[in-house]
């Protein structure tokens, strides 16, 4: 496959496939990194987890309605995936406290909370993704009122599916972040990737984190948590 890199973040890169002007090609890195870069480091399998992990999310949320720009897994570590230009909108959903939220507002680490909290931050490693709020994104001209209610109906959506499907697994479905953007026609789908990168688990009996969060903060081996994810998803 002849491919031209188009872009390289911190987790993956992005190739347009010569001859296929709809598709990108998505490649899962080792690469793990932590509070925006400062901590880094490279885990041998990481990015086959990733991409086995995300495919199964991703096939089983499009297999339930959900607009994503997942088409194919691959390879071990790439999957095929719409062509679509990212919004520079983390969106984030919360169901237990942990993370920044208690770091801000002092919220006490498991707490369930009454509802879902979705929040948004500006994707800029320059700015060190700030949280925002909706004003700042009409301001900014990053989405419009109709697409960020999209946006927020499709991230409730993800929520409950992903939740409904985890927890029959024995996991607990903390936290996670969401990428969205817009493919040809201009519709929004969701993009990126659904990992254990980017969303916190817990064993839900136990509370064991199996996560990022055991890099992140040297909880424990990043690798045996990731391939507990994928033991248990893949059963
Ligand atoms: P927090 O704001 O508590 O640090 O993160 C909330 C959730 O969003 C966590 O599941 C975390 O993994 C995810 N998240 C937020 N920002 C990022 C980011 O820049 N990269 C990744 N990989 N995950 C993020």
């Amino acid at each position: 496959m002849d491919k031209t890199l188009l872009y390289e973040g911190k987790a993956k890169k992005i190739y347009s496939i010569h001859g296929k002007p709809d598709i990108f090609l998505q490649e899962f890195k080792n690469s793990a990194t932590a509070f925006n870069g400062i901590k880094k480091d490279e885990i041998e399998g990481k990015g086959i987890l990733n991409n086995k992990i995300s495919s199964i999310f991703f096939e089983y949320l499009i297999s339930n309605g959900i607009p994503t720009h997942f088409l194919e897994k691959i390879s071990d570590n790439e999957m095929l995936v719409k062509k679509v230009s990212i919004l520079k909108i983390e969106v984030v959903c919360r169901n237990i406290a942990a993370g920044s939220l208690v770091k801000r507002y002092g919220f006490v680490e498991g707490t369930e909370l009454k509802k879902p909290i979705i929040e948004f931050y500006y994707k800029s490693d320059e700015l060190g993704d700030p949280l925002f709020t909706e004003a700042h994104i009409y301001e900014l001209g990053l989405a419009t009122e109709s697409e960020l209610n999209i946006i927020k109906e499709l991230t409730l959506k993800i929520n409950k599916l992903l939740k409904d499907f985890l927890i029959q697994k024995k996991i607990k479905l903390v936290d996670f972040k969401l990428e969205f953007g817009k493919d040809s026609k201009g519709e929004i789908i969701l993009a990126d990737e659904i990992s254990p990168d980017t969303c916190r688990f817990w064993d839900a009996d136990t509370n064991k984190k199996l996560d990022k969060d055991n890099f992140r903060f040297d909880l424990g081996n990043l690798t045996d948590a990731y391939i507990e994810i994928l033991n248990r998803i893949s059963n």
